[in-house]
């Protein structure tokens, strides 16, 4: 068992923002940012790809809601939300969760790699992924 499925059932203490019948919200223990948030499904899924519709939707639903209260507790007007999905990719719990991380100037919250290239390919690509849905 993961150790946010431990703070989903109660047996980890967090600070509690959200919950629903599918959905938990708590603050990061290790925020970058001050307000920094945490959004969880309920259900067990370890990435992204793998979680239910139902799950899905319930996330969705929660995201710009809790993503308001925290802009609007903390005063930030800008955030990013960061969801990392395999080792490679980041992910260091292996349950799904969604970062709300507010961004109060150039300094603060997360910084961004973002080496853009030029699209190769890009009909085929979009052909095969389509061909996947
Ligand atoms: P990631 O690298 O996307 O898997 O992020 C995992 C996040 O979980 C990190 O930001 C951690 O600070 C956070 N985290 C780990 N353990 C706890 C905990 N017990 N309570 C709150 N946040 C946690």
């Amino acid at each position: 068992m993961t150790i946010f499925a431990k703070i989903i059932r109660g047996e980890i203490p967090s600070h509690i923002i959200y919950e629903d019948a599918d959905v938990f919200s708590f603050l990061d223990i290790m925020p970058i940012a001050r307000g920094h948030t945490l959004v969880i499904p309920k259900e067990a899924a370890v990435t992204l790809d793998q979680l239910s519709e139902k799950s899905a939707a319930a996330i969705g639903r929660a995201l710009p809601r809790i993503a308001r209260a925290v802009l609007a507790a903390t005063g930030a007007t800008a955030f990013n939300v960061l969801q990392n999905n395999g080792a490679i990719a980041h992910q260091a719990v292996d349950h799904v969760h969604f970062h709300i991380i507010p961004k109060y100037d150039d300094a603060s919250g997360l910084g961004i790699g973002w080496p853009a290239k030029k699209l190769e390919d890009g009909e085929a690509l979009a052909q095969a992924i389509v061909a996947k849905l």
